[in-house]
């Protein structure tokens, strides 16, 4: 029946369960299942077959992602289920944090630990590290039997850990590893041999022939030779980065062949980084660095740091996250969990470089899209169902793993709380190993006061916080913005962290002003003094990254190419359109997929291809993709393509996407070159307001809207009209499909995209003197302005009628106050109608939508809290808010208010979908104005330049 073990002992120490610190670091990816198995007694007569019936037993197996285990037997199944945990634990060497041996202890355990691993046992553990120990019975010669030490400290994070114990500073030196094991092997002087150089250890006498046999037979018998294909990066910037092949056999131990490419003598010269990109990779780095010897005369705990001889090698040292000294190689190789076998494969040029790319968020982004060329890291979260690819707070994650740091700390403060009633603060650790799953609140959230929110405003603010491995704080942020939902808050806090680390790998020597002024933009903490301690090899690459580019490849002077003669605004030329138009254009908040094609393109008109999508789907006006891209976008509509050229990347990325990179280099070095992209819009889908409107309303809500703005142009029999924060005119250009008394239209907007449409619309409309229509309108002029209408401008004063339709819920609520003091003291229209959302009217819109299936049903179901209809939205108002705001602001200057709507009916819950404030000045002169211009004129007409375009 199963004993307590050391882990067990330690487990105890800590006061969690080997259960709970198993369930802690796998959550739900560990799977018990217990089986009854009946007890056998020993038979003690073999010549009789009597088997005497046992009681019942249980016999635990347990699955984890990266292996499983099978607990002995135990009378009661609690048992059997803490026994398989933890042998896991055992196993994968966890480190349990809470339980802190003293110095003596671990020690003890170091030392019971390198007993375990060169036990005969150990051989057949299925642990990685084992697969060295049976690969080094093949070593010839004295060296057989003989296994790195630092093979031992790299493979097996027990030993490590226990090593950090002894001596936190070994952290940051990882030789200091050696010595602390070498004395920890002098305790069993008995059974272990340093050998001279003192860099491995062998037994002192060979394990038991049939265990020699056994480990053996469960290899496959056949002597297999293999070739993997592995990059070599030379520590001088000044050499090419190429592949090179290694011959591996299974009678040999590769490390070995791995040293000899790296031209030492035998393995234990050798070291081993920590795997490279993802997780579950075996992308290692191979260096030697010369060090000199151990000097056995220290006291092995005075852990100095050793010399190291050779140069930098800050290519390799940037993949690392470690200082790497001398030639490196990087191959994919090694001993898996459970595998008797070898793992290895080949790595190309091109895994090397996405590699690279994949240690900068952008660069983690584009590769999750499989989009190098046109994906970018988006600026902003909307919604979960908006978002494509890899989510903040994975790539978050990522990054940190990516960079050695530890893992980024989440906390949710729910601020409906105050913090009055909790001095303390609400915040509470997330915990961070668990994805936050809407559905299922964590209890500690749940704690924290429901998570509910009242539905009126956001709760949830994220803090978020990055420390090194040595857990200094690095880094910290904390939004300013409540979120109605948890993950809104948690993706959208890691999303403004990365940006601003993204900003230091993508330009290359930033100055540290920009670095802290753009943090301080985007409410970032952070520690430079840390910081630039753990990034200081990132910032060695930026240095060394032109004398790379122009050394490898002689390519500097692409990477600057300059404006062609027929350039575009946004870095585009030879921009070609085709396809018959369908007239449906995305815009801001669409859901827009495209197919498109990228090719390298020479002068010479040589091309290559390098990256194609048939489908990729992206949210417009959030910088999903490289902004000249979502500039084409705006002038297609669906089913029409644009074939154009832009300016090459940066050559990391090419490289990335590059198939075979030596005909792309060789490309990129025969003359100027160039990136093609063909690009489709294959579909667009509005935003959730646009779509709930169409699909609701008849006739739509945007057109109802219009004709209640009609309705009191008529009625006023106003010659003068304003349309505040008019964006691409729909409102002016409907109105000129009806016989009114205008003679002036004004439009003013911040969005000049918006306006540019608005200015195209009309100027057609008003040119065209066959427009019946148009004709029948009296409009003697009309102009658009580009400029906020929260500032003063004397232009906008004194207009008959003002309309701002659905425009304040895109404004801090701040700036839409200020904006309903500015126009009623100071624009003064005689009549102003004001529409915004009612958020009392989104239960039913969202109930009916349509792209509710789209969406998590738990979503719905756990909070009360509707979405905004539209991800610009910084509000939506109840009726009662709305007219809190507006009664106030109409008594304040002296106008009258009444409430109104359009979509439903204004009598019957929850209202009009669209509310409407209508304010009538009481004065009938306003006061004059001072004269003073801050808007910008984008637009104008007069009746004259019709009669002139006629001619
Ligand atoms: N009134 C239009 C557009 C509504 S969308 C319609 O009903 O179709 C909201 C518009 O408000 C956007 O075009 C946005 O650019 C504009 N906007 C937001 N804040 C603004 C500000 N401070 N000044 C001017 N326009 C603003
Ligand atoms: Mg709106």
């Amino acid at each position: 029946m199963g004993t307590l073990s050391s882990a067990a002992v330690a487990a105890k120490k800590s006061s969690l369960t080997p259960k709970a610190i198993i369930s802690q670091k796998f959550g739900s990816k560990a799977s018990y299942k217990v089986d009854e198995v009946e007890e056998s007694f020993p038979n003690e007569c073999p010549g009789l077959a009597i088997r005497q019936k046992g009681r019942c037993l249980y016999r635990c197996h347990l699955q984890l992602p990266e292996l499983s285990v099978v607990s002995g037997t135990f009378t009661r199944k609690k048992d059997a289920e803490q026994a398989a945990a933890e042998k896991a634990i055992e196993m994968l060497g966890i480190h349990v944090k809470e339980n802190n041996p003293t110095e003596e202890e671990a020690w003890d355990e170091l030392v019971d630990r390198l007993a375990y691993l060169f036990s005969s046992e150990f051989l057949s553990s299925g642990h990685p590290l084992s697969g060295h120990f049976r690969a080094v019975l093949k070593r010839k010669g004295h060296l057989n039997g003989c296994i790195p030490i630092s093979v031992m400290a790299m493979y097996d994070a027990k030993l490590t850990n226990l090593c950090k114990h002894i001596n936190p500073e070994v952290e940051s030196n990882p030789l200091g590893i050696t010595s602390i094991i070498l004395s920890a092997a002098e305790k069993l002087s008995g059974s272990l041999l340093p050998l001279e150089d003192h860099l491995s250890l062998k037994r002192q006498s060979p394990h038991p022939p049939d265990v020699l046999q056994s480990v053996e037979n469960c290899e496959s018998t056949l002597l297999e030779s293999f070739e993997i294909q592995a990059i070599r990066i030379p520590s001088s910037v000044n050499e090419t980065i190429e592949t090179l092949v290694l011959n591996l056999s299974s009678a040999s131990y590769y490390l070995d062949v791995i040293a000899e490419a790296l031209g030492v003598t035998e393995a234990s010269r050798v070291q081993v980084s920590r795997t490279i990109g993802k997780a579950s990779s075996e992308i290692r780095l191979y260096f030697c660095p010369k060090q000199q010897l151990l000097d056995q005369s220290l006291e092995p705990l005075e852990v100095h740091r050793v010399q190291l001889q050779g140069s930098l090698n800050v290519r390799a040292s940037y993949f690392a996250g470690q200082e790497v000294y001398g030639d490196a190689i990087l191959a994919s190789v090694g001993y898996v969990w459970k595998s008797a076998n070898l793992f290895h494969e080949d790595l190309s040029m091109r895994t090397y470089y996405r590699l690279l790319i994949n240690k900068i968020p952008s660069g983690v982004y584009k590769l999750s899209r499989e989009a190098i060329f046109v994906a970018e890291l988006p600026m902003a979260f909307t919604t979960r169902s908006n978002w494509r690819g890899f989510f903040p707070r994975e790539i978050l994650y990522t990054f940190c793993r990516q960079h050695r740091l530890a893992e980024p700390v989440f906390c949710i403060r729910n601020s409906s709380l105050g913090t009055s009633t909790d001095p303390h603060g609400t915040c509470k650790k997330l915990k961070v190993t668990e994805p936050i799953e809407e559905g299922k609140k964590s209890p500690v959230l749940a704690a924290a006061g429901g998570g509910e929110s009242d539905g009126l405003t956001g709760d949830f603010q994220c803090e978020v916080k990055i420390f090194s491995k040595c857990q200094d704080l690095i880094l910290q942020f904390l939004s300013t913005k409540a979120y109605k939902k948890q993950t809104d808050a948690v993706q959208n806090a890691a999303l403004k962290v990365l940006l601003w680390l993204n900003l230091f790998f993508s330009e290359s020597n930033i100055s540290s002003e920009k670095l802290s002024s753009n943090a301080k933009e985007l409410g970032i903490q952070f520690y430079s003094e840390y910081f630039l301690k753990e990034f200081n090899i990132c910032s060695l690459v930026h240095d060394f990254w032109m004398s790379f580019a122009t050394v490898e490849d002689g390519l500097l002077d692409h990477k600057h190419m300059k404006a062609n003669d027929d350039m575009l605004e946004n870095g585009v030329f030879s921009l070609n359109m085709g396809g018959q138009a369908s007239g449906v254009n995305p815009s801001s908040g669409s859901l827009v997929c495209i197919g498109y094609t990228s090719c390298l393109v020479t002068e010479g008109g040589m091309k290559e291809h390098l990256e194609s999508n048939e489908e990729f789907e992206f949210e417009m006006g959030i910088g999903a993709v490289v902004p000249y891209i979502e500039g084409i976008l705006t002038q297609l509509s669906v089913g029409q393509s644009a074939c154009f050229g832009a300016e090459l990347p940066p050559l990391e990325f090419i490289l990335a996407a590059a198939d075979d990179s030596p005909t792309t280099i060789s490309l990129l070095s025969s003359g100027k070159c160039s990136l093609e992209h063909t690009i489709t819009l294959l579909r667009v889908t509005e935003p959730l307001e646009d779509r709930m409107e169409q699909a609701l309303f008849s006739p739509p809500l945007s057109k109802q809207r219009v004709e209640y703005a009609l309705q009191h142009i008529q009625e006023s029999h106003a010659l003068s009209m304003i349309d505040f924060g008019c964006g691409s005119g729909s409102l002016l250009d409907s109105l000129l499909d009806y016989p009114t008394s205008l003679e002036k239209i004004v439009g003013v907007d911040i969005s000049q995209k918006s306006l540019a449409r608005a200015a195209k619309m009309l100027h057609s409309k008003l040119n065209s003197k066959l427009d019946y229509k148009v004709s029948s309108n009296r409009i003697k002029s009309a102009v658009l302005y580009d400029g906020s209408i929260t500032n003063f401008d004397s232009r906008l004063c004194g207009f008959d009628i003002g309309t701002c339709l659905e425009v304040i819920e895109h404004m801090e609520e701040q700036e839409a106050s200020l904006f309903g003091d500015v126009v009623l003291s100071s624009f003064c229209p005689r009549i102003l109608i004001i529409s915004t959302p009612n958020y009392e009217y989104n239960v039913i819109l969202q109930k009916s939508a349509p792209q509710n299936q789209e969406e998590d049903p738990d979503e719905k179901n756990q909070s009360q809290a509707y979405k905004f209809r539209n991800h610009d939205h910084k509000f939506e108002w109840t009726r009662a808010q709305f007219c809190d705001w507006a009664t106030d602001l109409s008594r304040r200057h002296n106008y009258s208010v009444e409430f109104s709507g359009v979509g439903g009916a204004g009598d019957v819950e929850p209202g009009f979908a669209s509310q409407i404030a209508v304010f009538r000045r009481k004065e009938e002169n306003p006061k004059s104005v001072e004269m003073a211009h801050h808007c910008k004129v984008i637009w104008e007409w007069s009746e004259g330049d019709r009669s002139k375009s006629a001619l």
